[in-house]
């Protein structure tokens, strides 16, 4: 063994050591519908307002810590109740693995509960934690197995239940008093945790509720609603619980340029929401355009991207790569998900690109 080699095995954790990348495919080239982006950007005059307020950014300074005018921004717009303030994540993914490391105490053994399939980072912030995930397998129907959710949940007693609302990669919403049942099931013993990455193409919430439920957590991102490249997630709760994850959050973990770009994106949010409104429209046209082609299942989606079974998804995934169109094949990821694609709502016109080539890929 080389010196590197042994190096590894004496420092780095052997489950670490076991376990492959996050993935993301080099998508130069490719029409991009595998990664849930809003295809639109700002327009032409705001794109160069927002140059001016970024060369205006104080790049030698560190952040304003307290984060102040950014979350009041985030409170206003986007529907977080009276009373209460958010958290903010570098992406939500850093929101889940602060959610982690503030759970994963190490007297007993925590536990991540969650529906599967679901959101990988759930699973994987668990474990960088040190905590066992479980995963409660969906109906085939994508709804909740509510039987065996409450009987893992009583069993294993997990810190955090993730949800996903609508969920990843299955589009569906879950039924919110299943959701509320899980909530109340949780109690004073464990936290649910409702991510809303795709609010804005559901528009149902559970963030108006949190008055109602003290162990309650939406988690949201503005990276679906065209503000990806940002990296910018928030999260409300009870304000006791919300301060003791800022606890755990690294302080300036939101840079100047995110924070300067988010408050002016939030100023004009109505360009954003407009978007959703257009993909929301594309997405019920693409969905049932699919519908119609011979062999296709579509699952209804509240989300930006449409689930589809196809008869064999490794060869409907090579021959949309060989027509440059990126998608997401999930056949593997999960037993009822075989043979199932995950594709992005995007513009008509790319919309129509990958309609046609999953028309000839089929045929
Ligand atoms: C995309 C996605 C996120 C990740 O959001 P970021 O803010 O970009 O880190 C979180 N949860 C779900 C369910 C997602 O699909």
């Amino acid at each position: 063994m080389t010196f590197i080699d042994k190096l590894i095995n004496n420092t780095i954790r052997a489950d670490v050591r076991a376990i492959g990348g996050y993935h993301v495919p080099d998508a130069s080239g490719y029409i991009k519908l595998d990664a849930m982006e809003n295809p639109y950007r700002l327009p032409a005059h705001l794109s160069e307002e927002l140059g001016r307020r970024l060369s205006a950014a104080l790049l030698n300074r560190y952040p304003v810590a307290s984060y102040a005018t950014l979350k009041a921004s985030i409170c206003r717009h986007l529907g977080v109740p009276p009373g209460f303030d958010v958290v903010l994540g570098n992406g939500s993914d850093e929101l889940i693995s602060m959610i982690a490391m503030a759970c994963a105490r190490q007297d007993r053994r925590a536990v991540v509960l969650a529906p599967v399939p679901a959101f990988v980072m759930y699973a994987r912030s668990a474990q960088f934690a040190g905590m066992d995930f479980v995963g409660v397998p969906l109906q085939a129907d994508f709804t909740l197995d509510m039987d065996a959710m409450l009987a893992a949940i009583a069993l294993h007693r997990p810190a955090v239940v993730f949800l996903a609302y609508p969920n990843n990669p299955t589009g569906n919403l879950y039924a919110a008093d299943d959701v509320v049942r899980i909530i109340e099931a949780q109690g004073e013993n464990g936290l649910a945790v409702v991510d809303e990455a795709y609010e804005p193409f559901a528009q149902h919430s559970f963030m108006g509720r949190l008055p109602e439920f003290a162990n309650l957590v939406v988690m949201r991102t503005v990276s679906k609603l065209g503000l990806a490249g940002l990296r910018l997630g928030y999260m409300s709760a009870a304000p006791a619980l919300l301060e003791q994850f800022d606890k755990v959050r690294p302080p300036y973990n939101i840079n100047v340029l995110t924070q300067t770009a988010a408050e002016f994106a939030l100023e004009q949010v109505a360009v954003l929401n407009e978007q959703a409104a257009l993909l929301r429209a594309a997405r019920g046209e693409l969905a049932a355009r699919l519908a119609g082609l011979p062999g296709v299942e579509v699952f209804p989606s509240a989300a930006n991207f449409i689930l589809i079974r196809v008869p064999n998804s490794d060869e409907l995934y090579a021959k949309l790569f060989d027509l440059k169109v990126l998608v997401k094949n999930m056949g593997k990821m999960h037993v009822v998900l075989a043979n199932c694609i995950r594709v992005t709502v995007s513009t008509p016109e790319e919309n129509s690109v990958f309609f046609d080539a999953i028309k000839a890929s089929l045929a």
